[in-house]
């Protein structure tokens, strides 16, 4: 357990919404630190039990247990804590892809104090699955290669994590238009982070 709550801002939405592509340059802002669950996971590898874990789940497109995920990802927050790579004194955790269902959010409550959250909408599916299918080919991932896996991803989505957002409230909820273009989407991020 943490010795302060982190300051918290989600970014929320289906896969293939955009939230890495922003959090991406949102974590290169002074005293913003953006940390993307799926990233952790990828960069264990296949000799380390849980990397296989994860394969096993992704490659299905299923959400891995929730106790082994918090704990890699309480690990990999303090290991940048202890390099100094994030300072929750100083900076705004900017979180991708965590917690991912209600339970996950219970799990993280004495240690994330939600200010926000940025959540992605994109009402058509099949712009989704391209993106989807364009950024496996991009970035050689598995779990965006196949149609059935995107369709589970997306199944997923609906059903485990959607239900986080009822979790903290629409009082944090921002609704953010993912079909804009990425300058567009980030402008409208800025603009209300900049009020804060
Ligand atoms: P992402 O890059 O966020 O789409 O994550 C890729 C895959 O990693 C997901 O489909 C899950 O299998 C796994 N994953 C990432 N974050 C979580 C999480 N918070 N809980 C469970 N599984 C996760």
């Amino acid at each position: 357990m943490p010795d302060m709550k982190y300051r918290t801002i989600l970014l929320f939405g289906a896969p293939g919404a955009g939230k890495g592509t922003q959090g991406k340059i949102l974590g290169t802002i002074p005293h913003f630190y953006h940390c993307a669950c799926g990233d952790v996971f990828r960069n264990l590898t296949i000799d380390n039990e849980l990397g296989r874990t994860f394969l096993e789940y992704s490659s299905r497109g299923e959400l891995v247990p929730d106790e082994p995920t918090v704990r890699l990802w309480r690990e990999n927050i303090l290991v940048n804590k202890q390099s100094g790579r994030f300072d929750p004194h100083q900076d705004t955790l900017v979180l991708d892809g965590i917690p991912r269902n209600p339970t996950q959010a219970e799990m993280l409550r004495d240690t994330l104090d939600v200010k926000g959250i940025f959540y992605f909408t994109c009402p058509d599916m099949e712009k989704l699955v391209e993106r989807l299918q364009r950024r496996a080919l991009r970035d050689n991932r598995l779990d965006d290669a196949n149609l059935e896996v995107i369709r589970a991803r997306l199944e997923t989505y609906e059903r485990d994590t959607k239900p986080v957002l009822d979790y903290y409230g629409s009082n944090l909820v921002r609704t953010i238009d993912a079909t804009q273009s990425p300058v567009n989407v980030l402008r409208e991020i800025l603009r209300i982070i900049a009020k804060v």
